[in-house]
Parts: structure tokens; sequence; C-alpha cells
């Protein structure tokens, strides 16, 4: 019996199934990644997109955020086959829980399951001193049309993509329920994350500690590899369908 089936087994016996989803979730949806030659870090500065540059210089964080925005979400962005598998397991009760690095929002649009967004969502932005939310798209067409920085129609405060930037904390009740699903996990998958930044790199660690099966998948090893049960390398839109298949089959 091969990887893939022996995981599915273990996927339908346990009784809490968590998922950690990063940023080789997404790239088959078009969303470029961070880190590797064709990822984003390799066109625009890091730097530029940090909390402290967004407080000094709102005007130029905004104008170079929305570029930025353009060229991660700016195609018809589309939930692909291991978002499609994720939902599935989930709406037979296969899946519990999906901790997501990923700020597309692909998930939501999808799933059943509870979705803690570890890095918020890109589609909504949110005041920085009042914290009211709203809907990112009008926030960037206010930007564009010259309004820098764009600021919150209740208080005036400067309005923030809805995301955490560098040197932000991640939000505390985020992280706390993300860390109880990895606690509570029978089995936790770990999917198209380098597991390389914090909270993705302890959330699987905290899940195995706690007795949970850890299955890693992922084109490239990770950092965690060597304490998983199951270390699928493979392309995930192949493995998670294959997967859900044989949940479901047995
Ligand atoms: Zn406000």
């Amino acid at each position: 019996m091969d990887a893939v089936a022996r995981l599915a087994e273990s996927v339908r016996e346990a009784d809490t199934v968590v998922a950690l989803t990063g940023a080789g979730t997404s790239t088959a949806s078009g969303v470029p990644d961070f880190r590797s030659e064709s990822g984003v870090w390799n066109r625009f500065d890091p730097e530029d997109f940090h909390y402290q540059r967004f407080r000094t210089d709102p005007a130029g964080f905004w104008a170079d955020r929305v570029e930025l925005h353009e060229t991660m979400f700016g195609g018809d962005i589309e939930p692909n086959p291991a978002h499609d598998a994720l939902a599935e397991l989930a709406e037979d009760g296969h899946l519990h829980a999906i901790l997501t690095q990923n700020t597309d929002g692909l998930h939501a649009a999808t799933t059943p399951a509870e979705l803690v967004e570890l890095h918020g969502n890109a589609h909504r932005a949110v005041c920085d001193s009042c914290g009211r939310r709203t809907d990112a798209a009008s926030v960037r067409k206010r930007v564009e049309s010259g309004e820098r920085p764009p600021r919150c129609e209740d208080c005036g405060g400067v309005i923030k993509p809805d995301v955490v930037l560098f040197g932000e904390r991640l939000d505390e009740r985020d992280l706390r329920r993300a860390r109880e699903h990895a606690r509570r996990a029978d089995a936790f998958l770990a999917i198209g994350s380098s597991l390389s930044v914090e909270p993705a790199a302890s959330l699987p660690r905290v899940a195995a500690r706690s007795g949970a099966v850890l299955a890693i998948i992922n084109l490239d090893e990770t950092p965690v590899s060597p304490m998983a049960d199951y270390d699928v390398r493979g392309d995930v839109t192949e493995v998670l369908p294959k997967l859900a298949e044989r949940v479901e089959d047995a």
C-alpha cells in the first residue's frame, strides 16, 4: 500500500483532522509564492511592506501595495483541485479545521471547515485606528484614484490591508485557536508549506507532540519532515484529490 493510501486510512480513523495550508496550496491557482525564483520577493522589496513603512509612509506603502496585490491576485484566481479536495473532505466530515498562511481567501470560497486565516485576508481592509473592516477592492480603487493614504470613513484613521504585515504580530485569538486545533488534532496535514516561518513551523510539532498522526504534503523537504509519520513529496493538486478519493472510497 502506498503512503497516500495509508494516510487515507489514518484520516478515516481520526476523529479530528486539521489541515495547515501554505503558499504551495495556491500556486496552481495562479497566486505566486514568496520565496521561490519566480516568487513575489524577487520582484518586490519586502522592506516596502513592513508595518513600519505603513506607519511612516502610508501613501507610498499603499501605492506599492496596490501593485503587489495586482501581481499576486490580479489574474482571475480560482480554487484549484487541492482546495476542492479539502472542501470535499470537510463536507464529508473528514476535515474539521483549516489553518492557513494564505491571504488569498480561496478556502473561504469553498470549504465548510472551520477556517483560521493566520495572516489575514487580502480581500479585506481594516482601519488601523478603530478596527473597522471594509472591502479591500473599494479601498484599492480609492488609492488608484488618488486617495493616498485611504482613510477610515468613521474615524479618519489610516486604512491598512487586513493582513499581517512584516513587523506586525499575529492576531492573538487566531494564534490561540490555531494552537488549540493543533493540540486537539488526531491527524494533522501540513500542505504546501515550507514550514519555515512561525507559527507554521511550530503548529505541526505541537500536533505531533500531542499525539496526532503528522503528514507533510509538499514538493520539497521541510524542517519538520524528519518527524512526520507521512512525508509525501509531490504536487498538492495531485496528492490531495488522490487522498480525498481514497478516504471516500474505503
Ligand atoms: Zn477608523
